[in-house]
């Protein structure tokens, strides 16, 4: 493997935390794995370089890598730049232009901290499932759209719709994962009110003919979110639309009740992908070396595994990271009494060691 990764740190504690993934990058190329790395502005940091949140030399940068690590972008400081120079703009364009429609949400919690979770510990102790969420069609993108009048009074219109093609290759990028996985593929629909749903679900169990190893399952989206909080462990993968996704992977990252642990991927017909933490800048612990830095390693994880196609290196980074959890390490928003308080760059030099 010789492969081009794009470093985007972004702003606020983007560039504290990728700093750490770099660690554990530098680490594995000292054991002799081939990885080029190249650093561009992206966000606040991109306007401040370049006028823009998405400077045209990053962008070539990311289309040239295999896959891009990207911090967090936005701050305070930003907030009155007009909206397409605002740094989330800088975010939205390099997903779009790079054709990311398959988002990668997993939930995981170690059991060393089921405490920072709402719900009972024996709930979500050990979980450990992954969310793909159709990221470019659905209800946000269908026409027509729009506030009109009909008959005297305003109606507001949005239009569901997925083409086939759409459902088939991010259903193909789900079984893949499953794969990968346990095997289990839950599919998210509403197929018994929604002729688009139904159309997913049709096309979905097609695609199943193609992966026999895989348990296909649906389930309609209400039973979903309530299966989500009654017992989460009882699913592998999820499958879903847009919309859908947007709330259900919001309300799977609550179970693990850290947002500094989960990481995500966002990924093109190619395996190519995106990898950020789910979190933000966090301008309010910015450069003070606070920040949890483990979902950006994680992240990290996910590129070897489904950009990289490394899943040895993605596992040892992952037990790495475990290791340093049972050995009571924590940053401060996954801090209890009786653990080992760390800062940030702390935290990466004991994932290094752990590796
Ligand atoms: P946020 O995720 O940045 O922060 C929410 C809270 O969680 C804060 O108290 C923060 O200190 C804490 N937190 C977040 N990540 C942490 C970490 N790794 N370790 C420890 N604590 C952490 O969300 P916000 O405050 O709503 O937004 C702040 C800025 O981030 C805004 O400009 C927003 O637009 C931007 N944002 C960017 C992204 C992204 O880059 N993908 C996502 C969400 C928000």
């Amino acid at each position: 493997m010789n492969a081009k990764i794009a470093i985007l740190p972004g702003d606020g504690i983007g560039p504290e935390i990728v700093a750490q993934a770099v660690k554990v990058l530098d680490a594995l190329r000292r054991e002799g794995l081939k990885i080029e790395t190249e650093t561009a502005p992206i966000g606040g940091a991109g306007y401040d370089a370049a006028g823009d949140p998405l400077p045209e030399a990053t962008l070539r940068l990311a289309e040239a890598a295999d896959a891009v690590l990207l911090g967090a972008v936005g701050g305070p400081q930003y907030d009155t730049l007009p909206r397409e120079l605002r740094p989330e703009r800088g975010l939205l364009r390099i997903r779009k232009e790079l054709n990311l429609f398959a988002n990668l949400r997993p939930a995981l919690l170690y059991p060393e901290l089921a405490a920072a979770s709402t719900l009972k510990p024996e709930v979500v102790a050990g979980l450990d499932l992954m969310i793909v969420r159709e990221l470019t069609g659905d209800v946000y993108f269908g026409a027509p759209r729009g506030i009109e009048t009909r008959a005297g009074e305003r109606v507001g219109v949005n239009t569901m719709l997925y083409s086939e093609g759409e459902i088939r290759r991010v259903a193909r990028v789900a079984f893949d994962i499953a794969m990968k996985r346990g095997r289990r593929l839950c599919s998210v629909d509403k197929a018994n009110v929604l002729e688009c749903s139904e159309l997913w679900r049709t096309v979905v169990t097609e695609v199943a003919r193609d992966y026999p190893q895989v348990e296909l399952t649906h389930m309609y989206v209400d039973n979903a979110a309530m299966q989500l909080v009654r017992a989460p462990k009882q699913f592998d993968v999820i499958l879903t639309g847009n919309l859908f996704g947007d709330i259900l992977s919001d309300e799977a990252a609550m179970l693990s009740g850290s947002i500094g642990m989960l990481p995500s991927a966002s990924l093109d017909a190619h395996g190519k992908g995106l990898y950020e933490p789910i979190h933000g800048s966090a301008p309010d612990i910015a450069g003070q070396d606070k920040a949890n830095p483990l979902a950006t390693v994680l992240s990290l994880a996910m590129m070897f595994r489904y950009s990289l196609d490394d899943a040895e290196t993605a596992g040892r980074i992952e037990a790495a990271v475990r290791k340093v959890i049972a050995a009571g390490y924590r940053t401060g928003d996954i801090y209890s009494p009786g653990c080992r308080l760390v800062s940030c760059s702390a935290m990466g030099d004991a994932v290094v060691a752990a590796l």
